[in-house]
């Protein structure tokens, strides 16, 4: 049988496996360290979760979701995003009423969207997202913000451009969507089908169309700069100002709309362009949204956020030789000499995996210089062999796979052993190779 994974899936191994454990890893850290905790709906969620009632506009909830009937006659979707379920989350167990405001959460996982796959657009990917709810605030929007770009430069991604926007707040957006439709109706007779239906819908959508043909209409468009509200211009002012007393560096970009509906006052997203030049879209974006908790039969509560993709991450950082250095080292393989002696090579293993040692075994015992080569492919510190003599002997020999000393050890002390060998074992932070631990003499030391 000849099966292919989904269009628009990817399989992820080897070194991008890697790096995709390390950015996530470093994401939670960081968000960790901003007081962010960790939350994980479920995939599956009931279609309400997203369409809530009639009204929706956004490409993503109208024709990007994977939707099914499932055996119970209910409709269910895989997520196409995140915020949504977190509110379901939220709301429905009551998060709100035990805990101090904002709520603040992250969290990790695939999303769905039936999109047109290409460069930095699959229709199965990753999101790492947060979500900051209950306090409407400029220093609430600037925090999630300082915590992106935070995590960004920690990647190794330091030339991120923050493009940032209001949409305001009602107000603003019923006049601003007014002078749209004023404008577009001269020209929506010539714009794409899709544009034709935003009209209809939601005209502010019209801003984020990626057809050619249509920028030209769009170009001259009023600014939503023009009507933002008093306190939506104050709120706006707020944000640019704190982001530059805390040297966060941004640029207005007042065409900036995202492509969700529940969003208003503060919208940013995060751009990064490789150094080869290729422009995977936005590597992350987010902003501030108002009424999505009500809608959910929760208390009247705003919330802010941004979601990363971690796939169009993990390119960039590819494309300009950032992927954080992981080698998948191990501290000992364990090499029996025979068959036979596969499971006493287990018992070995489990031993000081139990430990807290990373260990692999040969479990096809071959020459010992094919085992070797096999213990040097797979990065391994230490070899440890067992043979007729060792077992006999409730011994096994341990050979260091750099110095290449070897030596001969009763099983029961293997474990004190290692601790021992691991415990002398830690270079110099200058990384000449000594074994000192912070105040090194050595000659290359000195040199440096
Ligand atoms: P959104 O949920 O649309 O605000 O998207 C947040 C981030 O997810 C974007 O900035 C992208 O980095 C990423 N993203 C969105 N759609 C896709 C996709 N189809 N494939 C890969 N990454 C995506």
């Amino acid at each position: 049988m000849d099966v292919k994974n989904v269009k628009g899936t990817h399989d992820v191994y080897g070194e991008e496996a890697n790096a995709y454990m390390e950015v996530e890893n470093l994401m939670s850290h960081i968000a960790e360290l901003f007081a962010f905790r960790n939350v994980r709906p479920p995939v599956l969620e009931y279609s309400e979760v997203f369409t809530r009632g009639v009204g929706e506009s956004s490409d993503i909830v109208r024709k990007e979701m994977y939707t099914f009937t499932d055996k119970g006659d209910r409709s269910c979707t895989l997520r196409p995003e995140f915020t949504a379920c977190i509110m379901r989350l939220v709301t429905q167990n009551k998060l709100y009423a035990t805990n101090e405001l904002p709520l603040k959460y992250y969290y990790c996982g695939p999303v769905f969207r039936y999109e047109r796959p290409q460069l930095g657009r699959y229709r199965q990917f990753n999101q790492f997202g947060v979500e900051s709810i209950g306090v409407n605030s400029a220093s609430a929007d600037v925090e999630t913000i300082v915590l992106a770009y935070t995590i960004l430069q920690s990647i190794g991604l330091e030339n991120v451009t923050i493009k940032l926007n209001s949409l305001g707040d009602e107000e603003t957006r019923n006049n601003y969507r007014e002078a749209l439709k004023q404008y577009f109706a001269k020209y929506i007779e010539d714009m794409c089908p899709d544009c034709q239906s935003r009209f209809e819908l939601n005209p502010l959508r019209i801003l984020d169309c990626k057809v050619e043909d249509d920028k030209k209409y769009i170009q001259n468009a009023p600014r939503i700069a023009d009507y933002l509200s008093k306190n939506s211009k104050e709120r706006f002012d707020e944000v640019k100002a704190l982001l530059s007393a805390l040297s966060i560096p941004f640029e207005v970009d007042d065409s900036l709309v995202r492509g969700l509906d529940y969003y208003s006052e503060t919208v940013y997203e995060f751009h990064y362009t490789s150094q080869k030049g290729l422009n995977y879209g936005a590597v992350g974006a987010g902003g501030h949204y108002g009424n999505l908790m009500k809608e959910f039969n929760g208390p009247d509560y705003p919330g802010v956020g941004f979601s990363f993709g971690i796939e169009r991450i993990v390119s960039v950082l590819t494309d300009d030789d950032l992927l954080p250095d992981v080698s998948n080292s191990l501290t000992a393989y364990v090499m029996p000499m025979d068959k036979s002696y596969v499971n006493s090579a287990l018992m070995i293993a489990s031993m000081l995996r139990v430990e807290g040692y990373s260990v692999d075994l040969c479990y096809e015992p071959s020459k010992l210089g094919s085992m070797f080569k096999k213990a040097e492919k797979k990065n391994s510190k230490y070899a440890i062999i067992i043979g007729e003599n060792e077992l006999e002997s409730s011994t096994v020999v341990i050979k260091n796979m750099n110095t290449q000393v070897q030596e001969t050890v009763k099983i029961d002390n293997l474990v004190d052993y290692l601790d021992e060998l691991e415990s002398s074992d830690h270079e110099c932070d200058c990384g000449c190779g000594c074994h000192e631990d912070h105040e090194c003499h050595c000659h290359e030391h000195k040199e440096k």
